[in-house]
């Protein structure tokens, strides 16, 4: 398969996903119809494709890189248990770029804003994990 063939299928798995997956699970994903592909193929053509602005590329979670195909500015909430990344589908606060600018002498063009918490699944086994201490 030739580069700018694995590049499509890179793109278009992605843009199958409404979440946020990593480079391993598109891999694994690919590997299904194309077993000739690499990890590294792949990691390669999502970080082309982030770089040239057909998909995004969030940094903000530790540990591997997570992509998504939406590119309209929206916030992103982040499980810190689990490492879940999801869409907060609330208004982006355009006014925070015009304020921020009276401190930048240089031109704002947009931002990032991630929230933190723990995510449902995550809090349901808090609480069971909680209620196995009460018994003991
Ligand atoms: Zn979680
Ligand atoms: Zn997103």
């Amino acid at each position: 398969m030739n580069y700018s063939r694995q590049r499509e299928e890179v793109l278009e798995q992605l843009s199958c996903h409404i979440d946020h997956p990593t480079a391993d699970v598109i891999y694994s994903e690919l590997r299904e119809k194309d077993p000739t592909i690499s990890l590294a193929t792949v990691y390669r053509n999502l970080k082309l494709l982030a770089q040239n602005g057909s998909i995004r590329r969030l940094t903000f979670v530790s540990g591997a890189d997570h992509f998504e195909h939406k590119l309209n500015p929206h916030y992103h909430f982040v499980c810190d248990f689990c490492g879940k990344v999801i869409d907060v589908p609330m208004q982006v606060a355009e006014t925070l770029d015009e304020a921020a600018s009276q401190y930048i002498s240089g031109k704002i063009t947009g931002h990032d804003l991630v929230f933190h918490g723990i995510c449902d699944e995550c809090k349901a086994a808090e609480k069971l994990s909680v209620r196995d201490d009460d018994r003991l």
